[in-house]
């Protein structure tokens, strides 16, 4: 699964593809916005994961 940065707060998935999703913590539910925290922590994921390295 791709996450997103601004993905939503219970499953990852973009604003753009999420209608209505199913997870075991939240249940069936729509895009809700991620906290503070996990944009960051999505954004380092994302850093670690395709930034160069030296
Ligand atoms: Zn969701």
């Amino acid at each position: 699964m791709t996450t997103t940065p601004n993905g939503c707060r219970h499953c990852g998935i973009d604003h753009h593809q999420h209608a209505q999703r199913w997870t075991a913590a939240a249940g069936w539910h729509r895009w809700t916005p991620p906290t503070q925290q996990q944009i960051k922590a999505r954004m380092l994921a994302r850093r670690a994961r395709t930034g160069r390295r030296p």
